[in-house]
């Protein structure tokens, strides 16, 4: 069985599995936010996959590393 918990941050659903990371965190975005490492908002988290619906959040440099 999973368990389910709230992402710390944004208290999205989040499977807490060997499976999820970035657990509890849902996110590896919401893991440097809980972490203080989150920069002024205009930070790119190297290897984040572009969200083709918001390009304006995508704009910046592709992840270059794996
Ligand atoms: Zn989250």
């Amino acid at each position: 069985m999973t368990a389910i918990v709230d992402c710390p941050v944004c208290r999205r659903k989040t499977e807490f599995s060997p499976a999820n990371r970035w657990r509890p965190f849902c996110s590896e975005r919401c893991k440097l936010i809980d972490l203080g490492q989150w920069a002024a908002g205009d930070y790119v988290i190297p290897g984040d996959p572009p969200d083709p619906e918001q390009p304006s959040d995508a704009s910046a440099v592709p992840p270059t590393r794996d």
